[in-house]
């Protein structure tokens, strides 16, 4: 089967998969003890091919894990996607180095004249149980003074602006907000203001808040359209290219994008045939039938964590799909 895949019009270049923190809500699973980092030879690869199928991209940006981790790669990155004509909207970040004012504003002076125009800082109850929000102010007043009031995003405001009563000095565990909060109030903040991704390590550490239902629940549909939309995509510090909403499911090499675009052969990829095919209805009826995978009778929270469950036994049963990458990824949901 030739599969299309739009070329990209928005996403993210991750530069690693490490961060100082292990957030309960992170779609890739990232933490401190993920060593993936992008080489500077495929960063260089991954931009001309970038730039080559550029044809509908309004704009990229750097992500990871954390970036700011590694601040001669990021100011590397930034200089080649200036170089290259890859258009930068912002680099992402949870803004752990913002410790002192002096240092926030050499690095984010840095940064700038290597090419960088913005900042996206984020605020949220998962970020908070690592970062004080005194550092989160501080990325994102120096931000502004630094790229113009305009060019800081912060994600979310709403979380933002309800973290400002808070001593700043200190960090709060995600079942002290809970409570605090009061369930109901927490979870519907997170669907409807946060957007909350039901898939990677928030399908393993947040399901317990969401209704479960049986699998057949989420039969009936494809995720062609998911796995083919040009919006958001992610490549990752190994050049996998990775569909907005499927983490830990690789659509090829980035280092030759004509290889995705040009209709892509999903015979060697079973996984992405059936997915792409029958949905996970298909990927369901598949991995039982060959490899035994028996349904959980707690049920799951959406069909990414259906699909997320399937390919972690997958995974664990030592099986070899080329397409279940990067495999860090899938010893790091807990
Ligand atoms: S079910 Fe799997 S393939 Fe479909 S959108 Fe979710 S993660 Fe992607």
């Amino acid at each position: 089967m030739s599969f299309e895949i739009s070329p990209v019009s928005s996403g993210g270049i991750h530069l690693t998969y490490q961060c100082p923190n292990r957030c309960a809500h992170c779609i890739y699973a990232s933490s401190p003890s993920r060593n993936e980092w992008m080489t500077e030879e495929n960063l260089i690869l991954i931009l001309e091919q970038i730039k080559q199928h550029s044809q509908f991209l309004t704009g990229m940006h750097i992500g990871g894990g954390e970036p700011f981790l590694n601040l001669d790669l990021l100011e590397f990155t930034i200089r080649k996607m200036d170089e290259i004509e890859v258009p930068l909207d912002y680099v992402e970040t949870n803004g752990f180095w913002a410790w002192e004012d002096q240092k926030t504003r050499r690095i984010l002076k840095r940064m700038q004249n290597a090419g960088l125009r913005g900042l996206l800082v984020s605020a949220s109850p998962f970020h908070l149980e690592f970062i004080p929000m005194d550092r989160v102010n501080r990325a994102i007043r120096i931000g502004r003074e630094v790229f113009g009031p305009d060019r800081v995003f912060i994600y979310t405001n709403n979380y933002y602006d309800q973290f400002q009563t808070l001593d700043p000095k200190i960090t709060v565990p995600f079942d002290e907000y809970l409570d605090e909060l009061g369930e109901e109030h927490v979870v519907s903040e997170m669907v409807y203001s946060y957007s909350l991704i039901p898939g990677g390590r928030a399908a393993i550490r947040l399901a317990r808040l969401f209704t479960h239902q049986p699998a057949s629940h989420y039969f009936g549909e494809t995720c062609a359209k998911e796995l083919s939309s040009p919006h958001h995509i992610r490549i990752d510090p190994e050049a996998n290219y990775i569909a907005g909403l499927c983490a830990g499911l690789s659509l090829g090499d980035a280092r030759q994008l004509h290889t995705i675009y040009n209709g892509l052969d999903l015979t060697p990829y079973p996984i992405l045939e059936n997915l792409a095919q029958g949905g996970v209805e298909a990927l369901y009826n598949w991995a039982a039938q060959e490899y035994g995978y028996i349904e959980n009778p707690l049920g799951y929270i959406a069909k990414c964590h259906l699909c997320l469950d399937i390919r972690r036994y997958l995974v664990d049963k030592k099986t070899q799909f080329m397409e279940l990458a990067p495999i860090g990824f899938y010893s790091e949901l807990d």
